[in-house]
């Protein structure tokens, strides 16, 4: 079954780094399950990646906006024009990074409105280790998703990534039940404030320290329709074999 595979570099790659990255990609890849794969470099690097992405049928998003372009000037800001014209379909919105140092210039609720029809959000939500000790999940997660509700703007498809804060890059990961638990919770939960939506249209991934071990069990498991992944999407070998799984 097809499955969403997002590739999050964050902060990392070269110039270098990216030529040998997609010589190897380009050799190896054999995505006959035909995951739909998504590349989120750092934005000085789209461009290179950007040439590759057709022959190699992937898409490319960018990690962050500031702002459309139309509403205000940023010294620093990267506007979501930019993003579509450099050759982005996707885009994150409030990963717990950008939340936890307070780059989030506008607050993911007014993001999601500057994403128009072009770029497809990807809003990441999740319980940071203090909100799992007080069994505080759901709540935490339905606080997040709020930022869908409140505005006008109801995206044809919603991309939700649950990223519980302390799997990110730790090793750790929920167990299998606690990520199918979740992802039906978020599911359920979109669907009942937004009942124009069907449940097909709704796409939750799984992110946080997702590796090639791990993947085959997580993207198999119920309502889990991809992953997003930070560490090994970095590790090329690993990265393709990931997008080579067959679910
Ligand atoms: C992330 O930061 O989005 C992420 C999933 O990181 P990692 O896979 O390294 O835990």
């Amino acid at each position: 079954m097809k499955k969403i595979i997002a590739a999050n570099w964050k902060n990392n790659g070269s110039k270098e780094f990216i030529k040998n990255y997609f010589d190897y990609f380009a050799k190896n890849l054999n995505n006959t399950n035909k995951n739909e794969i998504i590349f989120f470099p750092p934005d000085l690097y789209m461009d290179q990646i950007d040439k590759y992405s057709k022959k190699l049928n992937f898409s490319l998003g960018g990690q962050n906006f500031t702002s459309s372009g139309d509403d205000f000037t940023l010294t620093g800001g990267t506007s979501s024009k930019m993003f579509i014209d450099n050759g982005c379909s996707h885009i994150l919105i409030g990963h717990s990074e950008m939340r936890l140092y307070g780059f989030d210039t506008y607050t993911p609720a007014n993001l999601l409105c500057f994403t128009h029809d072009h770029l497809q959000a990807i809003l990441c939500v999740g319980e940071d280790h203090n909100d799992k000790k007080n069994n505080h999940t759901s709540e935490k997660i339905s606080k997040q998703l709020k930022d869908l509700y409140e505005n006008e703007f109801i995206p044809k498809k919603v991309i939700i990534a649950y990223e519980p804060v302390w799997a990110i890059g730790s090793g750790k990961i929920p167990t299998l039940d606690n990520i199918s638990f979740i992802h039906r919770f978020i599911k359920n939960n979109i669907l009942e404030k937004l009942p124009s939506l069907k449940e097909k249209d709704i796409m939750v991934l799984y992110g946080g320290s997702v590796n090639l071990k791990n993947a085959k069990d997580i993207l198999s498991a119920p309502h889990v329709d991809g992953v997003l992944i930070g560490g090994a999407s970095l590790e090329v070998k690993e990265f393709t074999s990931i997008c080579n799984l067959k679910i």
